[in-house]
């Protein structure tokens, strides 16, 4: 099924559009189907868990970190992922150049954006996002390489619309600002059930899950 799945989103996904598959909760073997399907990005949600998996997947792949991130966690992170799509602290940017300096690497990274202004959401408010940029910009051995935003969960993903395109605005806003150590180049936005809307409003990243691998049998998401 894994395969059938990826190969009817990879079909459908129009050009220029990259998925990610979401992967906290699944196996070695379900992410190596995955990858054997075509996928080339793999997100993971948590570092032990990405740890218990890593070694034994079979195939190629970027992995990119799209869980909250604690500071304590960042070394590793940064040995085992390419991307971390969940920056939404001028310390945790901090942490992220420290520890990519002492391993001589660029990190790439993109601001994870809680578009929905969500009490208990990660991210940075919409109205503080310029000002971490300009803040992260000035750090070496960090790249901002756009946005990432989960807004609020809704059934009908028509109601993710707003905020999708509340971040998708400034996505182009920061794209005409050149600044040093920023490269607006993904929109990280979209799930199983809003990648749609996501997409039509500007996402080059989406983020899929379920509709990969299946329900998962944990309640977090
Ligand atoms: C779980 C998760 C997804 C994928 O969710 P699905 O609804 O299963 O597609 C995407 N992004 C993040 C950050 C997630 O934690």
């Amino acid at each position: 099924m894994i395969r059938e799945n990826v190969q009817r989103l990879l079909h459908e996904l129009p050009e220029g559009v990259t998925l990610l598959a979401a992967v906290k909760e699944r196996s070695a073997d379900e992410i190596s189907q995955a990858i054997e399907a075509g996928v080339t990005v793999i997100g993971e949600n948590y570092l032990q868990e990405s740890l218990q998996v890593i070694n034994e997947v079979k195939g190629e792949a970027q992995w990119h970190f799209i869980g909250h991130l604690q500071t304590n966690k960042v070394k590793r992170v940064v040995d085992i992922f390419d991307m971390i799509e969940s920056v939404d602290s001028l310390k945790l940017a901090k942490e992220i150049a420290r520890c990519s300096k002492r391993r001589d690497r660029i990190m790439s990274v993109l601001i994870e954006v809680n578009s929905g202004e969500e009490n208990q959401k990660n991210g940075v408010a919409p109205r503080d996002v310029e000002q971490l940029i300009r803040e992260i910009s000035s750090l070496d051995y960090i790249k901002i390489m756009g946005l990432m935003t989960m807004g609020p969960r809704f059934g009908d993903a028509e109601e993710s619309r707003p905020y999708f395109r509340k971040t998708r605005e400034l996505f182009e806003k920061f794209k005409d600002f050149h600044l040093p150590n920023v490269e607006m180049k993904y929109l990280s936005m979209g799930m199983t059930n809003s990648y749609k809307v996501a997409i039509e409003e500007g996402a080059n990243l989406v983020r899929i899950g379920t509709k990969i691998f299946g329900e998962r049998e944990g309640s977090h998401n």
